[in-house]
């Protein structure tokens, strides 16, 4: 029978115990920042020579605890520091449940692998003493299972291997995800368990199965203090689990979102998608969803493609929807093309799409791509142009890569003619050839020098130029000369870039009197029309704004 949750699933801290009053203050840092539970590590301090009075100081430790704790002393064999043997982590353990002292009491529970237990009946019948001394502390047993590398190709075994112990009270499993499909097994251990469970993704992949544990009513999920102290690869930070991801707002019905792309992981969306969703209250949750780029565009399609269906088809997540970015944009309009999902027009005239929406009714599930971030950049042109009118103006895109291709698309569609400059003439020649074919706009493609005698009505960088930790942070992607121009014919510069938001082309055309656009305003645009899409809400874009802002100047 499945164990059905009857408690909010807990946050759980891991403290590296190496000094015990340095332990205690992490305890109380992580009671106020919000943890439920912290698990101390003794695998270091508790070393295998350990003596009685090592086992004393393991005891006190526990006692002095701010919160609730879980008492873990991991082999090296199972991915911990510990080498010595387990008779004498076993004392350990007798020491802090069963040998206690006026004033101690038991951690609520102990942690014990279960290779281990398997393997010794001493040890077998020594932890199941010592958890029974304890029970009027409520003390309890863990048994867990890890694997750093991949999942364990006898997981099933492992898991029947647990369920057979009845002394367990929780069980723990822990392998490295090897892609985003291997949260819908850990969510189904949780989901099938006979008893409270913990099932968690190492690595990138599987952040997911860490935010989403309270949906599936997982037992817990470990979050680190901060970055450095995390125990295993992908913990999440518990300032960045409760604040950014809501953790306590997430329950069964939350719908799932995310930022699907490679990499992703320092996506802003996450934080301004999540944020809209507090200030709407609106049951949902932002993630983001690494997709490895594939070798070859068919691979790329076929990762993209056995993903996004595995995610929709599994009904209990309520995936319902993402942000598609690098490397998947046109990836996802072909793969709607073969799965017959709906596809806006200028996502299908542009070749690329990075939103896809996803509604259920009556079971079945239907699927649209779009594509949002030509539609906000030519959004931001005509605010500053203060007109809804751009046709007839002439609109220099640089830049004819993702970006530039859409914007250079949908300012013809809104009647403006593009004049394409790329480093890669080539490529410009094909652009401008694609949109004059598909909208008879007569656009052109001149030589990348012809860029300083040039005059256009509105500029838009669509390079990396001038971005932070891009190929060229100091550069200015438009000619000093074409920006003397542009002033003083009163003409929009916008930049697509907006890390750092006032990058050498913004602050340049400011200097020189243009009308100015910043990259951001495009994010943030962009980001609202998926948010109003999926909600079928009005995005609280001052919300993102401050979101983009805050973030940005941390970084
Ligand atoms: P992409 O597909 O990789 O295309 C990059 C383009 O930049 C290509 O045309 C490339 O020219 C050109 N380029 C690269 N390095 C250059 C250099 N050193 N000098 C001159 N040209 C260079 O990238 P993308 O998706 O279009 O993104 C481009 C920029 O747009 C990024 O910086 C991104 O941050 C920004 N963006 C912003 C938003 C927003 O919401 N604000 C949305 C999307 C993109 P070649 O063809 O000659 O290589």
């Amino acid at each position: 029978m499945p164990y059905t949750a009857g408690m909010s699933t807990l946050v759980c801290v891991p403290i590296m115990v190496t000094d015990e009053a340095a332990a205690l203050r992490d305890a109380a840092l992580a009671r106020d920042a919000g943890a439920d539970m912290v698990e101390f590590r003794v695998d270091d301090l508790f070393a295998g020579s350990a003596s009685a009075d090592d086992a004393a100081r393991v005891a006190r430790l526990v006692s002095a605890s701010p919160l609730p704790c879980i008492l873990t002393c991991r082999p090296t064999w199972e991915g911990g520091h510990y080498d010595g043997d387990d008779d004498v982590r076993v004392a350990m353990f007798e020491r802090a449940c069963v040998g206690l002292q006026a004033g101690e009491h038991a951690p609520r529970y102990i942690d014990v692998e279960l290779a281990a237990y398997n393997r010794s009946d001493n040890l077998r019948l020594k932890v199941n003493l010592c958890v029974d001394a304890a029970r009027e502390q409520s003390a309890g047993l863990i048994l867990s299972s890890h694997d750093f590398d991949s999942r364990p190709a006898d997981l099933t075994r492992r898991m029947l291997s647990m369920r057979s112990h009845g002394a367990a009270r929780v069980h723990k499993v822990a392998f490295r995800a090897r892609s985003l499909r291997d949260n819908i097994e850990l969510f189904e251990l949780v989901r099938q368990g006979d008893r409270p469970t913990i099932a968690l993704g190492m690595g990138e992949f599987g952040l997911m199965s860490r935010v989403l544990a309270p949906k599936f009513g997982a037992f817990l999920t470990f979050a680190s203090l901060r970055d450095a102290s995390a125990t295993a690869p992908g913990q999440p930070m518990v300032a960045q689990l409760l604040e950014t991801f809501r953790f306590r707002s997430i329950r069964a019905t939350t719908k799932v979102y995310g930022v699907v792309g490679w990499p992703v992981s320092h996506s802003l969306s996450p934080r301004i998608h999540n944020a809209g969703f507090g200030e709407c209250a609106i049951d949902a949750v932002y993630l983001p969803m690494p997709i490895a780029a594939g070798a070859t565009p068919g691979d790329n399609d076929a990762s993209l493609k056995a993903t996004l269906t595995e995610l929709i088809e599994y009904v209990p997540l309520d995936f319902s929807g993402c942000s598609v970015t690098i490397p998947h944009k046109e990836s996802l309009v072909r793969i709607a093309r073969e799965q017959g999902w709906e596809i806006e027009s200028g996502a299908a005239m542009i070749g690329a799409a990075n939103t896809l929406v996803v509604s259920r009714e009556g079971g079945r599930s239907r699927a649209r791509v779009f594509n949002s971030d030509a539609p906000a950049a030519i959004e931001c042109i005509k605010g500053a142009h203060g007109s809804r009118e751009l046709a007839g103006l002439v609109i220099g895109v640089v830049g004819a890569g993702g970006a530039g291709r859409a914007i250079a698309f949908e300012a013809a569609r809104a009647g403006a003619t593009p004049i394409v400059f790329n480093r890669d003439r080539a490529r410009a020649d094909e652009l401008a050839a694609a949109i004059r074919g598909a909208t008879g706009v007569a656009a052109q493609c001149p030589a990348w020098d012809e860029m300083e005698d040039a005059a256009c009505d509105v500029w838009v960088n669509c390079t990396p130029v001038g971005m932070k930790h891009g190929p060229a942070p100091e550069g200015l992607a438009i000619p000093d000369s074409a920006l003397v121009r542009a002033a003083a014919s009163r003409a929009i510069v916008m930049d697509t870039v907006y890390t750092p938001r006032e990058t050498p082309l913004v602050k340049r055309a400011r200097e020189l009197g243009c009308t100015v656009v910043e990259g951001l305003e495009m994010f943030v645009r962009q980001a609202a029309m998926q948010f109003e899409a999926w909600t079928e809400r009005r995005a609280p874009v001052e919300a993102f704004r401050r979101v983009v802002f805050a973030a940005l100047a941390e970084a």
